[in-house]
């Protein structure tokens, strides 16, 4: 095995490879280690999800040539209606006047015409950024896991399940929540189960969606309904862990009894397409970004709770900060590895991370829930914001990952 390695990258996951990607355009030597082949990575069968991706995130696979395998499976959203207490079944009722809506051409000065995000399936977000690996050149170590993790005064050594060692001046962590390098690196965590399951399900719609991604905030928790291409969307709600394991055992006719009540005739007849997939929600934050030899990244470093869509978003513009620390402090002739210099990528991203995580935990707690005083404060600021022109633009940017201290990635410029 190759010892000349920059940087070990536990966890080829999308943001783990988006870092790999931009530290090999930059000339450093990655290694990706991943349990799961990229080929496994990719069935219909391993992950349902589909991402809203910000549009600032989407600028940064521009910028690493992996765009081109991307953009055949785009959708843009052109508008986000956001709709508090009521089902978008039949049995609705009157329409509530609590409502947020977001368009894209309000921004459209700021953002280059681009859309508010960018609906991808998370198996063609792989397959692409896998094709992008693969004419890099960079090493794959699949299927293979990481055991354990030390850190020496001017290397880290991972060690692998099948015995084989690595060492490099630095080890990143992006094996998702449970991070064996983050607690190799004695590094804690903090967070809380929302006792809520994610269930998701992809359907082809009989009337063209236009674009508009709507989420709907019910008492048991949102719901939202993501356009994809070909009139599909990626639906996701929350549901009790019971009631989530039992739709996903549900034989097909019934589950699809259950979605045409909480669809009733919104978008047209509704035909699932493929397997359904649950996902158990929780809070995860790590205590600490970085340690010497260590950097922590995506779910690693921040799992949230997908109410807003931000949780792979957050984990690509980490990708994008550390990629342009490493680099830049490279450059300049300094060990990357140190903690003086991974500093700099943690003092760039906490704020953001923490704000955001605080931000969608408040945001979960205020909106599932059917208290009659929270829900006339939501209320009355849902329709606040849709009044104030900035402030929804201020969300809109916000949402599309466009504000603050962009690392060059972010605005589509190569390191
Ligand atoms: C229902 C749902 C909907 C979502 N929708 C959105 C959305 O619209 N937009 C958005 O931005 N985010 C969304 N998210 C969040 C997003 O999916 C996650 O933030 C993202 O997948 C995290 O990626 P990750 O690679 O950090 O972690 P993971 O996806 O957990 O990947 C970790 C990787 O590490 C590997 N690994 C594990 N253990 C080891 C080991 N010991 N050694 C080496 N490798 C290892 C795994 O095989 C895997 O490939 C959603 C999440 C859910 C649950």
């Amino acid at each position: 095995m190759a010892d000349d390695i920059d940087v070990i990258i536990a966890g080829a996951g999308i943001p783990g490879v988006t870092l790999a990607l931009a530290l090999a355009q930059a000339g450093l030597k990655p290694v990706l280690i991943d349990p799961v082949v990229f080929s496994a990575q990719t069935a219909p069968t391993f992950d349902g999800r589909a991402s809203a991706i910000a549009y600032a995130a989407f600028r940064q696979w521009r910028a690493l040539g992996a765009a081109p395998a991307l953009e055949p499976h785009v959708q843009r959203i052109e508008q986000i209606l956001v709709t508090d207490g009521h089902t978008p079944g039949a049995a609705a009722g009157a329409p509530t006047p609590f409502y947020l809506r977001f368009d894209a051409e309000e921004i459209a000065d700021r953002s280059d015409g681009e859309p508010l995000g960018y609906m991808l399936e998370n198996r063609h977000i792989r397959a692409g950024l896998a094709q992008a690996v693969q004419a890099a050149g960079i090493e794959v170590l699949a299927p293979a896991r990481v055991a354990r993790a030390e850190f020496g005064a001017r290397e880290a050594t991972v060690t692998l399940e099948d015995g084989r060692a690595l060492r490099a001046p630095l080890a990143v962590g992006a094996e998702g929540r449970g991070s064996v390098i983050r607690k190799a690196a004695g590094i804690g965590a903090v967070g809380w189960d929302y006792r809520q399951t994610g269930v998701v399900a992809t359907v082809k719609l009989a009337r063209p969606h236009g674009g508009v991604a709507h989420e709907f905030f019910l008492p048991g928790g949102p719901f939202a309904i993501l356009p994809l291409t070909e009139d599909r969307a990626s639906l996701v709600w929350t549901e009790s862990a019971r009631r989530g394991a039992a739709l996903k055992g549900a034989r097909p006719e019934v589950f699809h009894a259950h979605l045409q009540r909480r669809f009733g005739d919104f978008l047209g007849e509704a035909t699932v397409e493929g397997p359904v997939f649950i996902y158990p929600l929780s809070l995860q934050l790590a205590e600490r970004l970085v340690a010497p030899r260590v950097a922590l990244l995506g779910d690693a470093a921040h799992g949230v709770h997908p109410i807003a869509g931000q949780g792979l978003n957050l984990g690509l513009k980490g990708a994008a900060a550390l990629a342009q620390t490493i680099v830049e402090a490279g450059r300049l002739g300094e060990d990357f590895g140190s903690e003086a210099v991974l500093e700099r990528y943690a003092a760039w991203r906490r704020f953001d991370t923490a704000t955001l995580s605080a931000g969608m935990d408040a945001f979960v707690r205020l909106f599932s829930n059917d208290n009659p005083l929270l829900r006339l404060a939501r209320g009355v600021g849902m329709a606040a914001v849709n009044h104030i022109g900035p402030a929804r633009r201020f969300f809109m940017q916000e949402a599309g990952g466009a504000v603050g201290d962009l690392p060059k990635l972010l605005r589509g410029e190569a390191l």
